[in-house]
C-alpha cells in the first residue's frame, strides 16, 4: 500500500511539474512578444538594442545617437 501511495505521489508531482514547466515556456513566449515593440535600431550604427520601459528619449548605447522604435521604423 505504501508503494502505491508513493507512486501516486510521484505521478502527481510529475504532472504538477510538467504544468509548471509548460507555464514557464508560455510566459517566456508572451514576454518576448510583449518586449518586441521595445526593440530599437540605431539609424547611425545599426545597433539593435532594447529600450528601457518609460524612456521618452531613447539613445543608442553604442554611439549615443537618438533612435526610433524598431516597429515604427520598419
Ligand atoms: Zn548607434
Amino acid at each position: 500500500m505504501a508503494d502505491w501511495l508513493l507512486g501516486y505521489t510521484i505521478l502527481i508531482l510529475a504532472i504538477a511539474f510538467g504544468g509548471y514547466a509548460l507555464n514557464i515556456l508560455r510566459e517566456k513566449k508572451i514576454a518576448w512578444a510583449l518586449s518586441r515593440p521595445r526593440l530599437a535600431r540605431c539609424p547611425k550604427c545599426r545597433h539593435v538594442y532594447m529600450i528601457e520601459r518609460f524612456t521618452l528619449n531613447p539613445h543608442c548605447p553604442n554611439c549615443n545617437a537618438r533612435t526610433t522604435n524598431f516597429i515604427t521604423q520598419n
